[in-house]
């Protein structure tokens, strides 16, 4: 497949940067999907890729999927991505990241980057030597620092509205919640959960975060494998991509799926399906972990941390929209989160090429 074919492909993108430069090893990739509502915002991720052409369908993928994630969020921000090829524990160096940091500038604020899989805050701070369009860099440079507790609370607050549907009450009092994963959202959400009075079963690889969440907040912990199996409410995953998957899906025993994973249904649409033929509400995961991104989004207007709270709050709302019209078009929540966020694409664009779009 040519370059041109993988942009269609992946849904139409505006433009495909490759960054070469023999000095510092630095062989990246940015993706440039659509910038209707905004510049293109999005992490640069660090990964050894086994080919160019896996690295440009990640990239495409994930650029796609942050135009989908800013619009639904209500943002005035467009979907990037960045991808390096490299290992990150033995391929980073100061010059990488700032030859990176000036093809960043060289697009001239198009794109905006931040940390992602593989990338950390100290990374950010040499991209942000050559560049002004990059955000999550350290509270002491004016930054926001890690976006997971706003993550976090915003997934609490599309679990509320899921809720609310699933038991006609968004009380936590007595519901049982299944949390994969605790890292750097897991556990911020478990705080939320337990706060609000729900009995928690957790799950993670790591026996230390495991032992802490049961010692430090009585959750209840289940071997990795198990989670799928516990009878419980809600069922939240916070650690891996694709989780709902055939293996998985038959194994649930919940009636909401809410979580800050990224792309948890391996197959967006037959997976969509068939949670709805079993009765499991699923809230679509770009839509409930939107909190990460409003939380950068506040940092380019100068970062005030209840602003970010508080519109992450609004994840709520957004929610129980996608849920009313996934009811009233008679398509599950995954496509009703799509059209939802490809109708404000469609009508800002709209706002911006009208009358006004040549002042
Ligand atoms: P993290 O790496 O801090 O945490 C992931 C946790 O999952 C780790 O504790 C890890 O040990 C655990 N884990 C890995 N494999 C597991 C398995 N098989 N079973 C159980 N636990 C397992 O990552 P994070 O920042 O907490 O992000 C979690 C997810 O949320 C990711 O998919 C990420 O892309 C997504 N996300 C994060 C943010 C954010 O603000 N951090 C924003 C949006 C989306």
């Amino acid at each position: 497949m040519s370059v041109f074919e993988a942009m269609t492909a992946n849904g139409s993108h505006e433009q495909v940067v490759f960054c070469d430069d023999k000095d510092s090893g630095l062989r990246a990739i940015i993706a440039i999907h659509d910038t209707t509502l905004g510049p293109a915002l999005g992490g640069t991720r660090m990964w050894p890729y086994k080919s160019e052409a896996e690295a440009l369908r990640d990239v495409l993928r994930l650029s796609r999927g942050m135009t989908y994630k800013a619009a639904s969020a209500g943002l005035n921000l467009g979907g990037g991505k960045a991808v390096i090829i490299g290992d990150p524990r033995t391929d980073k160096s100061e010059a990488l990241f700032r030859v990176f940091g000036r093809f960043v500038e060289s697009l001239n604020g198009r794109y905006i980057t931040a940390e992602d899989v593989g990338t950390t805050v100290h990374d950010m701070e040499y991209i942000f030597m050559e560049t002004k369009y990059v955000t999550g860099v350290a509270p002491a440079h004016g930054g926001s620092g890690d976006p997971s507790p706003v993550t976090a609370f915003g997934v609490f607050q599309g679990m509320k509205a899921a809720m609310k549907t699933a038991f006609q009450s968004e009380a936590f009092s007595g519901r049982r919640v299944a949390v994969q994963g605790l890292g750097n959202v897991g556990r911020h959400l478990v705080d939320h959960l337990v706060k609000a009075g729900a009995k928690v079963i957790v799950t993670d690889i790591d026996e230390e975060k495991c032992e802490k969440a049961h010692r430090e907040l009585g959750c209840e912990v289940v071997a990795p494998e198990a989670i799928y199996d516990v009878p419980c409410d809600v069922f939240s995953p916070n650690a891996l991509g694709a989780i709902i998957n055939d293996n998985t899906l038959p194994r649930l025993r919940c009636k909401v799926v809410c979580g800050g994973s990224n792309n948890q249904l391996a197959d967006s649409e037959r997976h969509g399906i068939a949670l709805r033929e079993r009765g499991i509400l699923y809230a679509p995961d770009f839509v409930v972990n939107a909190g990460g991104l409003i939380n950068v989004y506040v940092e380019m207007e100068g970062y005030v941390r209840e602003r970010a709270l508080r519109m992450a709050e609004g994840i709520y709302n957004t929610t129980e929209r996608v849920i009313n019209i996934s009811r009233e078009q008679g398509i599950t929540t995954a496509e009703a989160a799509d059209r939802f966020a490809e109708e404000r694409i469609e009508k800002i664009g709209n706002v911006k090429r009208g009358f006004f779009g040549g002042i």
